[in-house]
């Protein structure tokens, strides 16, 4: 095994320093620096029997991967003899010079000082290399005045405050014994895998993650019957590989499966406390992405690789866990326990009913936008699914209560139907953004390349609040009425509330937008719209209301994203421009050239019937001269952009930028059916889509 994980601690640390350390793991209690130095000793010792030789402080700036900048265990004393040290201090905190990575204008360079410091919540893990290892220590990245600059330390508050006022509802209902709760959280991992020989020859691949270019194929995915088929034998052998990888990490991969395009696949790990869940899912991406190389695959992660195909997503299945083992959001047999599930079910449709745009913005991202509202994925509008039993005791509960008949003996009538929630579950609506599944939400907007940190963060934000609310609402009901009762007028508020939130039927027609509409849901299609939902006064007062994210942090994340917006479409549009000029256009005089001089050597007679022939030359050349201008075009937005600020240049691009690469894309796309196999520089669609 290569995580140091609770077994590993208790066999190498002293009994009382073992428990202190499992202490301040679940109490927040902090370490000495005595005590720290022991940890690191152990640490060190346990990465060396594996074979690592350096170790790093692994954490998550807000670019939605991971950092690392890996020190030597190595060193010589100064009698110059080589000794291995990693001290308490080294475990605890770190300083990468890492002024390189985004903090939206909280840090200039000049003070780019950036601490990261050990999250001991997750346990350390060694990365093995093929002629060493690395333990890598999951931490925090904070600026040197203390604001966080990644994406843990905001995800860590939103658990925090989701759980503090889990643990106050549970208490309101009477729950003594209870220790903690702990958000759990399981990210289905959706991927696409293709021959890394035929890749390298697509620089949209390469420098993109997904194709820019490229004719549908004759077959996609219309038959359907890639989707759970038989996974083909190369693929089952990264899967395995990648597995027993992951495994010994210390992350368990319950599901496998072919998804419903050619070529994509899907990885489900068993669910984890939300904190470990997400560094998970880094590993598993990480995993997956060396894994890949070794078998000759290019993993694709990107939201929408191939047009007209299944993007990929992230399946952020999430629920609450309590001291017990009990499940929160699992409907139960016992009454009381029941309106405790509802409590906590409304409290979440309250929050994010309220805060959906939140939720819009958390998963906006430049490759998002081609998934989303693509009749295939999750619409662009928020909105949550719960099937028709819960939705039918939400409606009985809003609707009121008749006169002679007590509030609980009316949930009853409802209750008995609860345990067929589970059974429910088959006929669920896959075209919701977030549905309940039977014991668990499961959010399936984010995008398969995205930490689910940030998503998370945003759905935990609007959580807590649900449960504040709900929770005072119970409160200063408390010594009128029973805690049940009180406990029913707040489900009852909160059926109420997030009533045009709620929506059982398909989300991806276009009745729905309409409906959603006259709802007043927040609908918007750019990722740079979307983006600026963070900026919204009411959602910046929550999260800094809640101490998730500063309204300053909060302003920086925007600026962050909406960069990397700008910049992922600038690659694009540089790779667009290379591919055409590079191979295209030549590719078309080529055909032109071939055809002409074919068809001029043809016998007199003949080549005067072929018109359709010569029209076909002239429909080559108006491809080749349409392609040139608008590739013109293109270029000179690009010039003119250097002069714009963030914002001109997001609006550019929506409005100018992204319409004219469609439209090129459509001349390329059509130049593709007329130029011959050989001629065409890069690999079709076809010869992408199948595994060798
Ligand atoms: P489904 O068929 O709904 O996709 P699975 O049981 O296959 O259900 O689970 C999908 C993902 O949900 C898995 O990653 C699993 O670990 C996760 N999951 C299951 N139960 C929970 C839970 N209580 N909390 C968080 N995640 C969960
Ligand atoms: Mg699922």
């Amino acid at each position: 095994m290569y995580v140091f994980d609770r077994r590993a601690m208790k066999e190498r640390l002293p009994q009382h320093i073992f428990e202190a350390l499992m202490a301040s793991i679940e109490g927040g209690q902090k370490l000495d620096s005595a005590m720290a130095d022991m940890v690191a000793a152990a640490m060190k010792e346990w990465a060396l029997s594996k074979g690592a030789t350096h170790w790093t402080h692994w954490f998550h700036p807000r670019t939605e991967m991971t950092a690392e900048k890996h020190m030597s265990f190595m060193s010589k004393d100064e009698s110059g003899m080589p000794i291995e040290s990693f001290k308490g201090k080294e475990l605890i905190q770190s300083e990468p010079d890492a002024s390189s990575l985004p903090s939206g204008g909280i840090r200039s360079t000049f003070e780019a000082r950036g601490y990261s410091a050990w999250d001991p919540s997750s346990p350390a893990f060694i990365m093995m290399s093929k002629k060493g290892g690395t333990l890598c220590i999951p931490s925090v990245f904070i600026s040197y005045d203390g604001t966080p600059l990644d994406l843990k330390t905001p995800l860590l508050k939103a658990v925090d405050a989701v759980e503090t006022r889990s643990m106050r509802l549970l208490k309101l209902f009477g729950n003594r014994g209870i220790k903690w709760a702990h958000v759990t959280v399981g990210a289905e991992q959706e991927y696409f895998l293709v021959d890394s020989a035929v890749a390298k020859n697509r620089l949209d691949i390469r420098y993109c993650g997904r194709t820019i270019l490229g004719c549908p194929p004759p077959k996609g995915q219309q038959m359907e019957d890639h989707y759970f088929g038989s996974i083909p034998t190369r693929v089952l052998s990264f899967m395995e590989d990648v597995e027993r990888d992951l495994y010994r990490l210390g992350v368990v991969i319950t599901t496998r499966h072919n998804e419903v395009a050619p070529c994509q696949f899907e990885f489900a790990p068993q669910f984890a406390d939300a904190n470990l869940a997400c560094d998970q899912n880094q590993q598993i991406m990480d995993v997956m992405r060396k894994m890949a190389k070794r078998h000759d695959f290019q993993l694709l992660l990107h939201e929408k690789p191939f047009a007209g195909l299944n993007g990929s997503g992230k399946h952020v299945n999430f629920s609450i866990m309590d001291s017990e083992g009990r499940n929160l959001l699992k409907p139960s047999s016992n009454h009381r326990k029941n309106i405790q599930f509802l409590t906590f079910l409304s409290a979440l449709l309250l929050g994010v009913s309220k805060y959906h745009s939140l939720l819009r913005a958390a998963i906006a991202s430049p490759g998002n936008m081609h998934r989303l509202g693509g009749n295939e994925a999750p619409p662009a509008i928020m909105s949550a699914y719960l099937g028709s039993t819960l939705t039918g005791i939400l409606d009985a509960v809003e609707k009121g209560l008749p006169d002679d008949m007590p509030a609980q003996a009316l949930i009853d009538l409802g209750m008995n139907k609860l345990p067929s929630v589970m059974a429910d579950n088959s006929d669920r609506n896959r075209t919701s953004p977030l549905a309940f599944t039977g014991n668990k939400f499961e959010f399936r907007a984010p995008g398969a390349p995205q930490s689910i940190a940030g998503p998370l963060t945003m759905i935990l934000a609007a959580w807590a609040w649900g449960l504040e609310t709900v929770g005072d609402m119970i409160e200063s009901r408390v010594g009128e009425v029973d805690a049940l009762d009180a406990a029913l007028e707040a489900i009852k508020f909160a059926a109420a509330e997030s009533r045009a939130f709620r929506f059982e039927g398909n989300a991806y027609s276009p009745q729905w937008h309409e409906e959603a509409k006259k709802r007043g849901l927040t609908i918007v299609n750019s990722t740079p719209e979307a983006l600026a939902l963070f900026l919204l006064p009411e959602n910046r007062e929550l999260l800094s209301k809640l101490h998730i994210m500063t309204d300053r942090e909060v302003i920086a994340y925007y600026e962050i994203r909406l960069e990397q917006f700008i910049k992922t479409v600038e690659i694009e549009m540089g790779v667009l421009r290379t591919m055409v000029w590079e191979g295209i256009l030549p590719a078309l005089s080529k055909q032109i050239l071939l055809e002409s001089s074919s068809l001029s050597v043809l016998p007199e007679d003949v080549r005067k019937e072929a018109c359709s022939w010569s029209a076909c030359i002239g429909r080559l050349g108006s491809l080749k001269t349409a392609l040139i201008s608008a590739s013109e075009k293109l270029d000179a937005i690009k010039e003119k952009m250097h002069s714009l600020d963030m914002e001109e240049q997001a609006a550019s691009i929506t409005g100018e930028v992204l319409p004219l690469c469609a439209h090129i894309r459509q001349i390329c796309d059509t130049a593709e059916s007329f130029v011959a196999g050989d001629i065409w520089p890069y690999p079709t669609y076809t010869k992408l889509l199948s595994i060798s």
